[in-house]
């Protein structure tokens, strides 16, 4: 199936080439198409399915078929899910998908001031994605209504019962109004879960899809304990092994991604990096180098990596580990697809073992640790990285103190205008 025969607005199809898939994940073949005709689906289904675009997009396409009369905007979707970065996500998604069209979204989560979100709010939106503590804190301060969702998402069920979300969104529901289109989506489906689907659905399409943590027993998961420092060293030494003929390296941040390639580079090692702040231009050529061979290494932000699809890798490698296990499955998914061997290797600094122990416990599989390698920590390293640490929050230490005493010096004399000025030129 393609995405023509789903039927979609060519706004979200322009929208979906954009992102460079090829053809609906077998979630989005199933639900989308019920979806539109406006059923409440259950998907069983973890991060990694391509869910998201499975209730994002007829979310999408039919806020925007059906528009109410002029005025200001009411939340017609809700999305709950569990965590920030989830919810941030989901915002990605959205803003993706829905590039082309006027439709408004907008995330919110705790942890951060309210202040923006409530503005961005009163401005009207027309899909809300939230966690629940925020949403229900919001609410009962009185900047959201829900009389008016037409369309509810409850995403990762499962998991906001593990994170004592439960009681939030008992509170939350009897807020929505009874006649609404709910799709509900939980990886597993213990009684709890059961139940609250009886409750929520209507005649749901069931749709079940593999979950994506079985790559996590097809992919051989080995890791190297190293320092930041040397993970360069470490980086540069592995891939003199021959037999690592293509890999994707997966950085945690754009600078990071940027700094790798120039290491690539200096070591004559032909690469390409994706990210954020490279034009489509530049992502499509790296892409299209690496997919035809002439690139050995595509350097990636997890962002970035997202819809590419790249067939038959043999290796995927984690330069950080993500704090988010879902991420870390996600990445290594893109290697040993289709019975194809694969192999995942992560390096991990002192600062990252508490991300392998949440990996390891999500897929409930021991990650193996390389012995006996040439950046191995030593005691003498990590003594000499604390040093250097310390010296570095030393040095930021002066320098925010001197900035301090500038603003000060500057408000006692009365400049406050040029002192704001400079500071902004610094960031
Ligand atoms: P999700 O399960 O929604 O978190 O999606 C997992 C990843 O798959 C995301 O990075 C999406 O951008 C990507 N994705 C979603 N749908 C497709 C598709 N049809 N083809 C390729 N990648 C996709």
């Amino acid at each position: 199936m393609t995405f023509k025969e789903l039927n979609l607005l060519p706004e979200i199809l322009k929208a979906v080439e954009e992102m460079g898939y090829e053809k609906p994940t077998p979630i989005q073949e199933r639900a989308i198409p019920e979806a539109m005709n406006g059923r409440d689906v259950l998907g069983v289904a973890q991060t990694g399915t391509g869910k998201t675009a499975a209730f994002s997009i007829p979310i999408l396409q039919q806020i925007h078929q059906n528009q109410p009369e002029k005025g200001r905007k009411p939340i017609r979707s809700l999305i709950l899910t569990p965590t920030r970065e989830l919810a941030a996500q989901i915002g990605d998604n959205i803003k993706a998908y829905g590039k082309f069209l006027p439709s408004k979204y907008t995330v919110i989560f705790g942890g951060v001031g309210q202040n923006p979100q409530v503005n961005r709010l009163r401005a009207g939106v027309d899909i809300l994605v939230a966690t629940p503590g925020r949403l229900l804190d919001l609410m009962n301060q009185g900047h959201i209504s829900l009389k008016h969702v037409e369309f509810f998402v409850l995403d990762e069920a499962d998991r906001m019962l593990d994170m004592g979300f439960i009681h939030d969104i008992k509170k939350i529901l009897p807020k929505l109004p009874q006649t609404k289109q709910t799709m509900f989506f939980s990886a597993t489906m213990p009684p709890a879960i059961v139940t609250l689907t009886k409750t929520l659905l209507n005649n749901p399409v069931s749709v079940t899809v593999d979950a994506v943590s079985s790559a996590a027993t097809t992919v051989k998961q080995e890791a190297y304990h190293v320092l930041k420092p040397d993970k360069k060293k470490l980086l540069l030494h592995l891939l003199k092994n021959p037999e690592i003929d293509q890999a994707l390296v997966f950085s945690r941040t754009k600078r990071g991604a940027d700094r790798l390639s120039k290491i690539l580079a200096k070591a004559n090692i032909t690469s390409g990096a994706i990210h954020g702040d490279k034009a489509q231009g530049q992502r499509e050529r790296a892409l299209k180098g690496f997919k035809d061979g002439n690139l050995r290494i595509l350097v990636a932000t997890d962002i970035a990596a997202r819809g590419i699809d790249i067939d038959s890798l043999s290796y995927v490698i984690n330069y950080d580990i993500p704090n988010e296990p879902e991420t870390y499955i996600h990445r290594i998914g893109r290697t040993g697809r289709a019975g194809a061997e694969g192999t995942s290797i992560s390096f991990c600094d002192i600062d990252e073992r508490p991300f392998v122990k949440s990996i390891e416990k999500l897929t409930g599989k021991k990650i193996n640790f390389i012995p006996n390698h040439p950046f191995e920590i030593t005691d003498a390293g990590i003594k000499e990285y604390k040093e250097m640490q310390d010296s570095f929050t030393k040095q930021n230490e002066i320098q925010m103190q001197k900035r301090r005493e500038a603003k000060k010096k500057a408000r006692e004399s009365g400049n406050t205008g040029g002192a704001r000025k400079s500071g902004k030129r610094r960031r």
